[in-house]
């Protein structure tokens, strides 16, 4: 039976999620995929030049497995910079202390979350039309229209 992973804490997204090295054709450019846990553990130890201590303590992880984090995210991007490989940064098991937006799958509305004390989202109605709005998963922000009230699925079925 798998473990169930357990969530890190991010800050927040990188204000670009991809880079792409000049000059290599398309058809060939392969991607190096860094997580957004992985990316935060780079900017922690790296960036920051946090000792691993602190660093695991501020996403909530142990020393061992930031550890484990920081390698995996310096192998893909040694490996993108040798072989001229594109970053893109995404995914992985993580929430971030500053929930970005809560969204109203009512009036589409969007608007600033307010963080509980774990660093989730606190449920809340909709300012502009009062529906209830559960708090959203953590997922990859995505500019527009969410998956949304599916339309007419399984409606007509067989
Ligand atoms: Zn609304």
């Amino acid at each position: 039976m798998p473990r169930p992973l357990k969530y890190r804490f991010v800050e927040g997204h990188p204000p670009s999620d991809y880079f792409k090295p000049r000059g290599v054709p398309l058809a060939s450019l392969e991607v190096a995929v860094l997580t957004l846990d992985e990316f935060e553990a780079l900017r922690l130890a790296d960036y920051e030049g946090l000792y691993q201590e602190p660093a695991a303590e501020k996403m909530k992880v142990s020393r061992q497995t930031f550890g484990k984090i920081v390698e995996a995210a310096r192998k893909k991007v040694a490996d993108a910079l040798v072989n001229s490989k594109a970053i893109r940064i995404e995914g992985g098991v993580y929430r971030t202390s500053r929930w970005e937006r809560l969204f109203c799958p009512a009036c589409d509305h969007q608007w600033p979350a307010a963080p509980d004390s774990t660093g989730g989202a606190r449920p809340e109605n909709c300012p502009r039309c009062g529906a209830d709005v559960p708090p959203r998963d953590p997922a990859p922000r995505r500019p527009g229209r969410q998956r949304g009230r599916g339309r007419g699925a399984g409606a007509g079925r067989g």
